[in-house]
């Protein structure tokens, strides 16, 4: 684990991961091929029992823009790619602009959204998923992470399976069910979930990714209602979807910073 700040420069490029994601924690492995490059990964601790990547890890938020814009110039940081969740939108504006401010190059990740299925429902917020479902007919699966589970506090018709990895802070409404439990999951599995809890509507963040889909295929086999919350918007820096492709741009960004580092003799 990584703590405090380290003031010497070192004579390998520290790249800051800013993570949270298994793509993350995935890209960690493949950024090895990469010489002369040193890795820090950054979790904002949220999880009780974080699944730690492996190398260097610092936990915590920074303490916002400033926070993050000096952690960057006391760590020498030569790029950071922001590699966190699609619905993570504040840090992510925190690092656009601590690094436009250091004119540190910023590489963005973002897993490619679900496309919709039939019975399929945008709704820009957890607010307004709420405004549509509560009816005493309506047997909600609420899988949104714990975040914004508040937004249902009021909905005393509907009743709801929530499923979270760890215990939601907020209040939740009166006519549930909780159920702790962290990913990947399974279609057979999720099928069972859903029918035993007679489910109607399944309430998700179009977080994208393969390891929480099999909701989203089990209530396309059960013929379900999809109620999705759309991403917010992170920033303006390009994304990559890719991860072979965020490899080779940061293989390209090193490359550079190696030659000016040796122009400058430093
Ligand atoms: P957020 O709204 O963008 O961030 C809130 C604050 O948490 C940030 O301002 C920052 O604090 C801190 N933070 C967030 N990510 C950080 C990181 N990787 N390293 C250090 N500090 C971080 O994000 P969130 O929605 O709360 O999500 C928190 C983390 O959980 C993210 O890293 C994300 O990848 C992961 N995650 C989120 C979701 C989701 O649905 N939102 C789902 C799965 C995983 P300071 O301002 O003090 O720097």
């Amino acid at each position: 684990m990584h703590s405090g700040l380290n003031t010497s420069r070192s004579k390998l490029l520290r790249v800051l991961i800013l993570g949270g994601t298994s793509e993350a924690s995935q890209l960690i492995t493949s950024l090895k091929t990469i010489p002369n490059i040193e890795i820090i990964t950054s979790l904002a601790g949220r999880l009780t029992q974080p699944k730690l990547p492996s190398g260097t890890v610092r936990i915590g938020g920074f303490g916002g823009i400033e926070g993050l814009t000096s952690y960057l110039i006391a760590e020498h940081i030569c790029a950071v790619v922001d590699a966190t969740h699609p619905f993570a939108a504040k840090i992510s504006k925190s690092a656009e602009v601590a690094c436009d401010r250091l004119d540190i190059p910023l590489l963005a990740f973002e897993r490619p959204p679900w496309k919709p299925i039939d019975k399929w429902i945008n709704v820009p917020d957890a607010h307004v998923a709420a405004s549509l479902i509560d009816k005493s007919e309506n047997r909600v699966f609420l899988s949104i992470g714990r975040q914004d589970i508040g937004a249902f506090k009021l909905c005393t018709q509907a009743w709801f399976l929530i499923r979270t990895i760890d215990p939601p802070e907020d209040f939740l409404p009166i006519r549930c069910r909780l159920i702790l439990e962290r990913g990947p999951f399974h279609l057979g599995a999720e099928i069972d979930m859903l029918r035993k809890s007679s489910i109607n509507i399944l309430i998700t963040k179009n977080s994208g990714g393969i390891a929480t889909y099999p909701k989203i295929e089990a209530a396309r086999e059960l013929g379900i209602k999809v109620i999705v919350i759309n991403r917010p918007k992170k920033h303006s820096v390009a994304t990559i979807s890719d991860l072979g492709e965020l490899v080779q741009e940061l293989a390209k960004v090193c490359e550079l910073k190696s030659l000016t580092r040796s122009k400058q003799g430093t």
